[in-house]
């Protein structure tokens, strides 16, 4: 199976570079492969990599020499439902339409580089601790059928296959169709997602350790509802990856 799996991909690549020159899809000036997801290693210089210091909350990178742990303001303001969410890099102009690009226009070739930066950051913090399942945060199904694809599960299911741990698609349903919140502020986000998910009748995660996986985090809000509909449901823990944040 695996190896049909293999010469599937191959092909689709080997297609891809047919249908497509292997040109960045980011610049458009240098070269890149099916492989590399059609971003060449200029652009993938330029996506900024999120390092300390940054809340031990929420993420959030900071300027300056802190050196040591703090939350910030809005995390000690509004305590988030998860014990930490972490993310890859900076969502920058280039990073939100790399995403932007995978999920409304179907640009997949984009999943390579996404699931590279999210494992880069990942498997080490996760190696050594005990997670039991990987949750995507899930799409309304009248937005899924739109799209016919949930740009969270797939990154979750490659994070699952870089770290043994099981995905879990049945843990959370979103029961709201909410509208899209780029336009909304902080506190407007929060309402709207307040009663956005809810756990599965029998969903069994009585002491779960459970990892949310999501594209982007700009307030944290989804996330922090999806959390909390874990936790209600019996999550011992929930710890949040996403690919992007806002800053
Ligand atoms: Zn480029
Ligand atoms: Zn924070």
């Amino acid at each position: 199976m695996q190896a049909l799996v293999e010469s599937l991909k191959s092909w689709v690549n080997a297609g891809l570079s047919f249908i497509y020159p292997e040109i960045c899809q980011t610049c458009g000036n240098e070269r890149a492969t099916p492989a590399e997801g059609f971003v060449c290693a200029t652009c993938r210089a330029q996506l900024r990599r999120i390092v300390p210091p940054f809340c031990n909350r929420c993420g959030r990178p900071f300027e300056g020499a802190i050196t040591t742990t703090f939350d910030c303001a809005d995390c000690r303001d509004d305590e988030p439902h998860f014990s930490w969410a972490r993310a890859a890099v900076i969502a920058t102009e280039t990073m939100l339409e790399i995403i932007a690009r995978y999920k409304y226009q179907r640009a997949l070739w984009f999943e390579p580089v996404m699931a590279e930066l999210r494992m880069e950051g990942a498997r080490p913090q996760l190696a050594g601790q005990h997670w039991d399942c990987i949750v995507p945060v899930p799409l309304h199904r009248t937005r899924q059928r739109e799209r016919e694809f949930n740009q969270a599960q797939r990154l979750a299911t490659r994070l699952s296959r870089a770290t043994d741990i099981p995905t879990n698609n049945r843990a959370i349903r979103r029961v709201v169709a909410t509208p899209t919140q780029t336009q909304l502020n902080r506190e407007e986000r929060r309402a709207n997602m307040r009663r956005a998910f809810a756990p599965y009748g029998g969903a069994g995660l009585d002491g779960q350790r459970i990892i949310v996986v999501d594209d982007v985090l700009t307030t944290g809000a989804t996330t922090s509802a999806c959390a909390g509909a874990l936790r209600a449901a019996g999550a011992a823990e929930v710890c949040v990856w996403t690919v992007a944040r806002g800053i």
